[in-house]
């Protein structure tokens, strides 16, 4: 008889658990994987999935204005609300299913509810007078949106997982953040309408991202019509008979339906009984792990963003994958973190891989800059205002490349191909000898041969 009703307890049923737990069991393992809300997680119930349906949603408002300078009638199509949130909750109920299906044709059993530890290897369902033994635990709890705690009236303020579920499509909103997050929802509600304005506390947007990019995407979003108020927060909420006013730390006030907050997101690992099962955390609550997601704890490892490294999807996947391959497979795999791609869904949208140049600068001294600012081929058309920018960073000591920076349309498509290139350590000159694809807004980045240098370093010699 076995010792432990499980070999595997996976605690959390998003992108890390779900992919852990279906190779586990498909190698042969007995796996159990708990979820307190709906299998799928995050990114297909309250992220990246909607949000995505969302963008494709409010991208149409622009679409419809481009098609009249292409010699379309006037459309008069109207936007309406209540029918895209029950078409987008129809499919994230599709894929959840999916998801549940997959877990169970692997052999996995899917428990509905919050599980927490007793002890290193005893699993507890909560409001459910039972208990598991598992000699293997996989914590995949993900993270929770926080908002700080101390203004006034902040719980007048809604985060992303409301935004997808508003009962109508307000007038105005504030969304509070300069994260990709708040930049997506930004575009999202401008493109539908709605009177949006994003406020930071920093000195931009896109913190972490290239300078360049962030300047570029900035004047973009304004642009579109989106309102920008940088170095600014809340000193208070108050309700009003229309919806919120915000006083500001420059002391103007803005009322405006809705607040959102999109300033942060936290390991979720509170309750969870991690202290009685002796797993270490570090100062952000994050489960701290080895190269092969392990903890601290002999029999417990984490993945995703509970262990806040890179907090995205693939990434979750990759070690959730990485974890099941090493334990189940007999194969001890590290995910290796170098070289993850990244996009942002906002309006244009950006795509990014490696260094920026203020990092890469840091981390070699000099660097190489290749950069082109452009009018997409669409918009030259009729002549519209939005410029596109690619930029590659460059080792100029063995001309590998350090980073590539795209914001325009397309931009997520063509970084993921890109992020090949970078990750096999391609050079210039073996970027150069690819043959551009004719006529696109990828080949300028083939094309790029001339060095760039910013005007403030050319005055200054
Ligand atoms: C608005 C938004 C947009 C995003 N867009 C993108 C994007 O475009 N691309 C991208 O790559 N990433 C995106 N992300 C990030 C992505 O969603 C996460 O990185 C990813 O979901 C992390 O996966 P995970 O498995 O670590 O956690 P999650 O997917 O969060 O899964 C954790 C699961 O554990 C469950 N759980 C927690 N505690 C317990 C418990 N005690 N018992 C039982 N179940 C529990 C939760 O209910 C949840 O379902 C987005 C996130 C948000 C919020």
């Amino acid at each position: 008889m076995a010792k432990f009703d499980y070999d595997l307890f996976v605690i959390g049923a998003g992108s890390g658990g779900v992919r852990a737990a279906r190779l586990a069991s498909m190698s042969g393992a007995r796996v159990a994987i708990a979820e307190e809300h709906r299998v799928g997680g995050t990114c297909v119930i309250r992220g990246c999935v909607p949000k995505k349906f969302m963008v494709y949603a409010s991208e149409f408002a622009t679409h419809f204005k481009t098609a009249e300078r292409y010699g379309w009638s006037k459309s008069g199509a109207a936007f309406d609300w209540p029918r895209f949130i029950a078409a987008k909750d129809l499919e994230i109920a599709r894929l959840s299913g999916i998801y549940v299906n997959n877990l169970q044709n692997a052999g996995a059993d899917v428990v509905h509810a919050r599980a927490e530890l007793l002890d290193a290897h005893t699993v507890a369902l909560k409001d459910r007078d039972r208990t598991f033994s598992a000699e293997k635990v996989l914590i995949a709890t993900g993270a929770r949106p926080v908002t700080p705690g101390s203004i006034p009236g902040i719980d007048l303020a809604i985060s992303s997982n409301e935004a997808f579920h508003l009962p109508r499509l307000p007038k105005s909103i504030l969304i509070v953040g300069g994260g990709y997050i708040a930049v997506e929802f930004a575009g999202i509600f401008n493109g539908l309408g709605v009177e949006t304005t994003l406020m930071y506390r920093g000195a931009n947007i896109l913190r972490g991202f290239d300078n360049d990019v962030r300047n570029h995407l900035e004047t973009e979003l304004q642009r579109r019509g989106i309102r920008i108020i940088l170095g600014c927060e809340h000193t208070a909420l108050e309700k009003t008979e229309r919806g919120i006013r915000s006083a500001l730390t420059s002391g103007h006030e803005l009322e405006t339906e809705y607040v959102m907050y999109a300033t942060g997101r936290d390991p979720y690992t509170a309750g969870l009984g991690l202290e009685a099962a002796g797993v270490a955390l570090n100062a952000k609550g994050a489960v701290i792990v080895d190269a092969y997601s392990k903890t601290n704890v002999d029999n417990i490892w984490a993945v995703g963003d509970v262990t806040d490294r890179i907090n995205l999807t693939p990434v979750a996947i990759r070690e959730g994958a990485a974890f099941a391959e090493t334990e189940f497979g007999g194969r001890p795999t590290a995910f290796d973190h170098e070289m993850v791609a990244s996009a942002v869904f906002s309006q244009p949208p950006v795509g990014a891989v490696g260094l920026s140049e203020m990092d890469a600068r840091r981390a070699y001294g000099k660097v190489d800059i290749y950069r082109a600012v452009f009018r997409p081929m669409k918009s030259t058309f009729y002549g519209g205002e939005d410029r596109m920018l690619m930029k590659l960073v460059v080792d100029p000591a063995t001309d590998r490349l350090l980073g590539c920076h795209i914001v325009g349309p397309d931009a997520p498509e063509m970084i993921q191909m890109a992020a090949i290139a970078l990750k096999m350590g391609a050079t210039k000159a073996q970027w150069d000898a690819t043959c551009a694809v004719h006529p696109t807004a990828a080949e300028e980045l083939v094309t790029m041969r001339e060095k760039y240098v910013p005007a403030n370093l050319a005055m200054s010699g």
